[in-house]
């Protein structure tokens, strides 16, 4: 029974999997996860049926996107967000996107032993992001992944993403509230507004304001609190807030949970928080046909074929790369 082994192990029924999950059985959640990010067909729709099941106990979380550049101090904030929200009786989870740990087998975010304190709490829950596949396999098995937590009880999913590039747009649009990491003073800030990560946060946080550097902390969230107000917000009727913390001695961790939860009073008053979830599943759906339709077309032995002739025929410019997109559609539609 090769279907019911990940890693050489034996997996457990779908029932046990979904009762496990409900009773917060940590081992059976990061089982259940497991065979969510595995790339067999077996295991996905053992997976479905799972996530099927788990659905209804879903939806009960606030998902919060943390972002910001290596080295703004995102996992330290994490922990120390992590840390108060389970000193207030919070059960938290957090999971990574890592896009560098699916293009190459190096890690911007696992790399490091992260988190250390967080980790030990039975309260929390940590899971590094899905290795392999592109970035949209990755997110769209951290969407299931959120499903599973929160159907196991965990009322906060942290979800941290690299402010690198392109993953900080699709973590936007799994969560209800996105947070900015930055750093005052070192040019970096400029980074976020280049990339337009300002403009989908939900708020900034300059981090590292502390010691020497509180002055050149206060001035950049002076700075940006006026930049904003030029900007339209991300989320209508929630203006970008622009906090400082210091992750390292957990100052501003109290201020940030109450601007969380004031924002999800605010939206959830205004139905904002409802129509952006409902938007949210919408966009997943899409996302998910979009992914398969393209897996289905590479993997088709007819295109897996043919696209070795064109391609080498693009190289020495003897056919138009529009037309041989044409031709390859032609023949995966036969
Ligand atoms: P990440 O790459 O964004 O996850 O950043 P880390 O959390 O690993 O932090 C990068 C470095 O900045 C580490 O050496 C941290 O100890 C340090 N750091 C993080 N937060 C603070 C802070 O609030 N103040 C100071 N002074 N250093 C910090």
């Amino acid at each position: 029974m090769r279907e019911n082994k990940i890693n050489g192990k034996k997996q457990p029924d779908i029932n046990h999997l979904v009762k496990g999950v409900l009773a917060n059985d940590r081992k059976i959640l990061a089982k259940c996860i497991t065979l969510i990010e595995s790339n067999s067909e077996a295991h996905r729709k053992k997976a479905e049926k799972v996530l099927e099941k788990l659905l209804p106990y879903s939806g009960n979380s606030v998902r919060v996107g943390i972002t910001g550049i290596p080295g703004s101090g995102k996992s330290t904030l994490i922990e120390s967000l992590g840390l108060y929200l389970i000193k207030l009786g919070y059960k938290v989870a957090v999971l990574t996107v890592d896009p560098s740990s699916s293009v190459s087998k190096g890690s911007i975010l696992g790399d490091k032993t992260r988190m250390e304190k967080l980790s030990r709490k039975t309260n929390c829950f940590i899971r590094p992001s899905p290795s392999g596949g592109n970035l949209g396999g990755v997110t769209l098995k951290t969407r299931e992944t959120i499903i599973a937590c929160e159907a196991a009880g965990y009322d906060i999913i942290l979800i941290e993403t690299v402010g690198v590039g392109q993953s900080e747009i699709t973590v936007r649009s799994m969560v209800d509230f996105f947070l900015l990491v930055m750093i005052a003073g070192t040019g970096d800030e400029l980074q976020g507004i280049k990339k337009g990560i300002v403009e989908i946060a939900d708020a900034l946080v300059f981090n590292k304001a502390d010691g020497n550097n509180i002055p050149k902390v206060k001035l950049s969230q002076k700075e940006f609190t006026i930049a904003l107000h030029y900007l339209e917000s991300y989320t209508k009727g929630w203006q970008t807030k622009v906090l400082i913390a210091s992750a390292l001695k957990g100052e501003g961790i109290k201020e940030i949970w109450q601007m969380i939860k004031e924002f999800v009073k605010v939206t959830k008053k205004s139905g904002v928080f409802n129509k952006q979830r409902k938007n949210q599943a919408l966009q997943w759906m899409y996302d998910l046909i979009n992914e398969n339709l393209k897996n289905n077309f590479y993997n088709n032995p007819i295109i897996k074929k043919e696209i070795k002739t064109v391609e080498s025929k693009i190289k020495n410019g003897k056919m138009l790369p529009t037309l041989a997109a044409e031709i390859l559609f032609e023949k995966y539609l036969k």
